[in-house]
């Protein structure tokens, strides 16, 4: 019998009435031959009142203590939906993380999965349940409780699927489906019906939070085929896979965009080995994330050394830099925290050369000036000024048809 595990988020979940429309939605896809696991998140709303109580208390609270509080909102909702399963007459059982016993590391607040026992869920398989199981959640190797970080269920869910094998693991939640970009900047944005497990990452991580990251990175290395589909209305979704010849032939799959950048310019630095080292190594030490990186070299032995933060960090990057000006001899730190980052993403681009002037080309015509450009095997980013966001991202939209469905 095919394997399917199933996710449900915390909107797809958020009162009663909607987890009895869940059970519904398991029961058809059991009378339809699957065997069915279940992963649900909290409620909507609860993980966040969890924070917020413990903050009350303490701020950072005892993370191994977060941990205990912060699983207890998955646990509601697995026995809800066992129940809402048994009342419409379909046999389920309810377990969390540790009950299953989902292996993780010790790091409270987000560890990392390490092993997945898979006797009573295989065995309640065969019985003929539902097996419902807490999302974002397991135990280390001390039975402490520990939690996944926040969007933690979608890993749970990938996790199950590769350790059972199943043959599809699908997501609901409150969107369709991914899109060629987000459909509130571009209203005639699209639906993919597949997208690559490459592809998908650059879109999750520039800023298409339709999925945890990590869940996408777990699938990829297993290769467990990913559908993001509506709990809310019927439809295909977008399956997530590896590359194949079925797909679209794209030469770009979608814009993704991050309105959360800032950069960080020094002027007249010196021009000589160890000084970007020394500019980021304090950095790197405040915890703050760096993402492009630009350094020129000019005539007069200093250089331009620009790098972009997370809006924010920029205020504690900014301060880190003006701590560092003396032992540099900067001349001046120049900083923008109004800027913004557009991407475009697609495996075509390996192929077909002449995307990236394209792009130039079309941002230039509506007068938008790209202040930094950084590219991979797969995707092309520039930073322009945020005001130019909506514009740059319909413009390129338009400028790659990527309403409609393209092949090479
Ligand atoms: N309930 C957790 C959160 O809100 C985990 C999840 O929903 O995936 O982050
Ligand atoms: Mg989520």
């Amino acid at each position: 019998m095919p394997l399917i595990v199933q996710k449900y988020g915390g909107t797809s979940v958020g009162s009663t009435e909607r987890i009895m429309a869940v059970a519904k939605k398991i029961i058809l896809a059991k009378s339809q031959g699957n065997d069915v696991i279940v992963v649900v998140s909290a409620m909507s709303g609860e993980t966040n009142r969890l924070v917020a109580l413990a903050k009350e208390i303490s701020d950072p609270p005892n993370a191994r203590e977060f941990d205990v509080l912060l699983s207890t909102g998955e646990q509601v909702t697995i026995s809800l939906l066992s129940m809402a399963l048994e009342a419409q007459g379909c046999p389920a059982r309810s377990y969390t993380g540790g009950q299953v016993r989902i292996l993780t590391d010790s790091t409270h607040n987000k560890a990392r999965i390490l092993d997945i026992d898979n006797q009573r869920i295989r065995t309640d398989l065969e019985q003929g349940k539902v097996v419902v199981v807490a999302g974002f959640q397991g135990v280390d190797d001390n039975a402490n409780i520990t939690t996944l970080g926040r969007g933690g269920s979608d890993t749970t869910a990938v996790a199950l699927a590769a350790a059972l094998k199943a043959d599809e693991c699908q997501i609901y939640t409150d969107v369709d489906g991914v899109y060629t970009t987000d459909p509130r900047v571009v209203s005639n944005a699209r639906r993919l019906e597949q997208i690559c497990f490459e592809e998908m990452l650059e879109m999750a991580s520039l800023g298409s939070k339709v999925l945890q990251i990590r869940s996408v990175e777990f699938a990829s290395k297993y290769n467990v085929p990913l559908r993001v589909l509506s709990s809310f209305e019927d439809g295909p979704g977008t399956l997530i896979t590896i590359e194949n010849n079925k797909m679209e032939k794209a030469l770009i799959s979608g814009i993704a965009f991050n309105r959360d950048e800032a950069k960080l310019t020094l002027l007249g630095v010196e021009d000589r080995p160890g000084i970007a080292a020394h500019i980021l190594a304090p950095i790197a030490e405040a915890n703050v994330e760096v993402d492009m990186i630009i350094q020129n070299k000019s005539a007069d032995n200093t250089t331009d050394f620009t790098f972009t933060v997370h809006r924010n960090d920029y205020a504690k990057a900014l301060n880190i830099l003006h701590d560092l000006t003396p032992e540099l001899g900067v001349r001046e730190i120049l900083g923008d925290d109004r800027i913004v980052k557009i991407s475009l993403v697609g495996v075509g681009m390996r192929s077909h050369a002449g995307i990236a002037s394209t792009m130039f080309k079309t941002l230039a015509d509506e007068g938008i000036n790209i202040q930094m450009i950084s590219t991979s095997e797969i995707k092309i980013s520039v930073i322009v000024d945020e005001k130019y966001l909506e514009l740059g991202v319909r413009t390129l939209h338009a400028a790659f048809d990527l309403a409609m469905v393209r092949t090479v």
